[in-house]
């Protein structure tokens, strides 16, 4: 499993509590405003 943040591209980790499932994937933040970009365009990033 990438455990980087799609958005900014740091190491997120799987502790991360930010997290999105997309088309059966989970995907890890760093922040909540690296999440709701993610969440916003899922397509840009996934
Ligand atoms: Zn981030």
């Amino acid at each position: 499993m990438d455990m980087k943040d799609p958005v900014c591209g740091m190491e997120a980790g799987g502790s991360s509590r930010f997290r999105s499932n997309y088309k059966g994937k989970t995907f890890f933040f760093c922040s909540e405003s690296c999440k709701d970009r993610f969440d916003k365009e899922p397509d840009s990033y996934a």
